[in-house]
């Protein structure tokens, strides 16, 4: 998940949390995991949880589910989290399932149609290796809750899934896009924009004032402008520049101490043409911005 989200998760739990180091390519590696496990039993802690991210927000990163799955095979009191919030959607594409080698040793696994399927906000989908030990946690049968209406009483009720007991009907708007595109349809959405940027990618390289902070992947291009004193300055007043421009919203972020601006692909109505248009405004801002710095 993204830091934010478990930090989030681990407040609410009132456990401790350990962030853990990941390699030069931003990917957990499953010597960091089991280290971290064997220092943290000598400390007497009973680890639990173990959060592996595919596709992370900022960079689009993806944890090495394989080695960390063999290190927790050990502990098999310990539950695999696979959060895939963005990248999920990618793995309707079988060219794309690369990062989800091991998926068969995670215990849940959840990502965000509404991200990149096409879904509207919001629609998060989860797998579970085993409902019932989901079941067991939440379950609380009180008289009121006990009638039974349902036609078939062997499916699941979710109200035991979850914390709220209602919830909305979200699974009708993903049956619908799944009906309307089909396999064939959403493997073209993604393909299509995992293409496009590609072409932002290529129109980035071809300015030798930019560099890419990582290569493309997916529907993200992470880059920035090159050695320059007070980068980060310099891009937070660029990004400043090319939102007052007002032609394109920039969202900026930072690995490492490192700021660098990004730019994702993620609707159905982007064409080539928009990936022009995109860095032009950026052309733009950043020349004069570097003009005025001079
Ligand atoms: C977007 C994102 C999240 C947040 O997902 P929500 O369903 O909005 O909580 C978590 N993790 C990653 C990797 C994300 O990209």
């Amino acid at each position: 998940m993204s830091h934010s989200s478990v930090e989030r998760a681990g407040l609410l739990a009132g456990v401790q949390m350990r962030l853990l180091p990941s390699d030069d390519a931003f990917a957990l590696r499953g010597s960091t995991l089991a280290s971290a496990l064997t220092k943290d039993i000598e400390l007497g802690l009973v680890p639990f949880c173990v959060i592996v991210t595919l596709g992370t927000t900022s960079t689009c990163a993806f944890d090495n589910l394989q080695e960390i799955g063999e290190v927790c095979q050990e502990y098999p009191d310990l539950w695999i989290h696979v959060d895939a919030a963005y990248a999920g959607s990618s793995f309707v594409c079988e060219e794309f399932r690369g990062p989800m080698k091991g998926v068969h040793m995670a215990d849940s696994f959840n990502f965000n149609p509404h991200k990149w399927l096409l879904v509207n906000f919001d629609c998060s989908t989860m797998w579970v290796r085993k409902s019932e030990e989901i079941v067991d946690a939440f379950r609380v049968d009180p008289i009121y809750t006990r009638r039974q209406h349902r036609a078939d009483p062997n499916a699941p009720n979710y109200r035991h899934w979850q914390l709220p007991l209602s919830r909305r009907f979200r699974a009708l708007k993903l049956w619908f896009v799944m009906r309307m595109y089909g396999r064939d349809g959403l493997q073209r959405h993604i393909r299509k924009e995992v293409a496009l940027a590609a072409v932002f990618e290529a129109l980035v390289l071809q300015d030798s004032r930019f560099e890419t902070v990582c290569p493309a992947v997916l529907g993200l291009v992470c880059f920035r402008v090159k050695a320059a004193r007070d980068m980060n300055a310099l891009h937070k007043r660029l990004v400043q520049r090319i939102n007052k421009d007002g032609d394109i919203h920039l969202v900026a972020s930072e690995v490492r101490g490192v700021h660098f601006l990004r730019v994702a692909v993620g609707s159905r109505f982007t064409e080539p043409e928009d990936m022009v248009f995109a860095w032009q405004a950026i052309e733009r801002a950043t020349s004069a911005l570097l003009a005025d710095e001079e």
